[in-house]
């Protein structure tokens, strides 16, 4: 099966509709860029394109360079403007900036990428909070091909905050044995071989082939690689295709399910944001 990530776009879009038609009053993402990363700009144009379907207000501030204190002193006023529900820091940012302290000024409730340290810690203790996109998408890919993640083993390879670590937490919350791979790992064929579920975000075409993947497992591919042949994931797609039980396509997978999931938490920060 391969996992159309578009249909549960369309899906999970409509239930958002209904819930911001419950919401007497107007919601606003606020995305802030720096410089003019060419795949950044396509990422905004989706974010901003879902956002004014859903009826979801959209707004860019952009710079051409700007220090770590601007961008503090901007967040700080976005954090108490009330007719701001979500704030998102567009990375990569230029290497100039601290990241870090950028991010960590962002109100952990209108934290719609679910970055900050303390929505990362929520995540892990079990708390209420905003957690990043990729990481929700992924975990919802198995609610809708009804798939039972209890007891499974999952291998996720790749560790970062944005992706890989909240997955890794998200899906040990569903109780599945979580196993999580790095560039450090030894023997990485002889660990996701054994997964019921492999879920692959590292950014290396083709890092993953047949030979990783166990017979019947279902492989989950975050990877976005630019090639001459268009985007790919990290898995040979076509060589796995006939081996696992379902996989999800590059594009079309789980890019689909980052950006709808972005919808969802402007929504929940609006929530946590007013008790609701
Ligand atoms: P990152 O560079 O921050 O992290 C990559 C991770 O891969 C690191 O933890 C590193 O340890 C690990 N790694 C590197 N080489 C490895 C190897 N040989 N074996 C095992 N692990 C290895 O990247 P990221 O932000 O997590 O993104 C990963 C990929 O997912 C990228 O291609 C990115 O474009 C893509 N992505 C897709 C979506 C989406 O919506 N589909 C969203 C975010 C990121």
């Amino acid at each position: 099966m391969i996992i159309d990530g578009k249909q549960i776009q369309i899906k999970k879009k409509n239930e958002i509709v209904s819930l911001i038609k419950d919401i007497s009053a107007e919601l606003k993402l606020v995305v802030i860029q720096v410089g003019d990363n060419s795949a950044s700009n396509i990422y905004i144009k989706n974010k901003k394109k879902l956002c004014e379907e859903v009826g979801i207000n959209f707004e860019l501030l952009k710079y051409d360079s700007t220090s770590t204190s601007e961008l503090v002193s901007v967040i700080n006023k976005l954090n108490s403007d009330s007719s701001v529900t979500g704030i998102l820091v567009q990375l990569p940012l230029p290497e100039s900036i601290d990241k870090d302290v950028v991010i960590n000024t962002i109100s952990p409730l209108k934290d719609v990428d679910g970055l900050t340290t303390h929505n990362i810690g929520a995540l892990f203790s079990g708390k209420e909070g905003l957690y990043p996109c990729t990481a929700m998408g992924i975990v919802s890919i198995f609610d809708e091909i009804g798939y039972d993640l209890e007891g499974s083993n999952v291998v996720v390879v790749g560790r970062s905050k944005l992706v890989g670590l909240p997955a890794s937490g998200l899906l040990l919350k569903k109780n599945a044995t979580v196993t999580l791979c790095h560039s450090k790992t030894k023997n990485l064929k002889e660990v996701t071989s054994k997964a019921d579920v492999l879920v692959v975000a590292v950014g290396k075409e083709k890092l993953i082939t047949s030979n990783h993947v166990k017979n019947g497992a279902i492989v989950i591919d975050v990877g976005i690689n630019r090639t001459e042949k268009g985007l790919c994931g990290d898995c040979d797609f076509d060589n796995i295709l006939n081996k696992c039980k379902a996989i999800t396509p590059v594009p079309g997978g789980v890019g689909p399910l980052t950006v709808v999931y972005l919808l969802n938490n402007i929504v929940k920060a609006y929530k946590l944001q007013n008790k609701e």
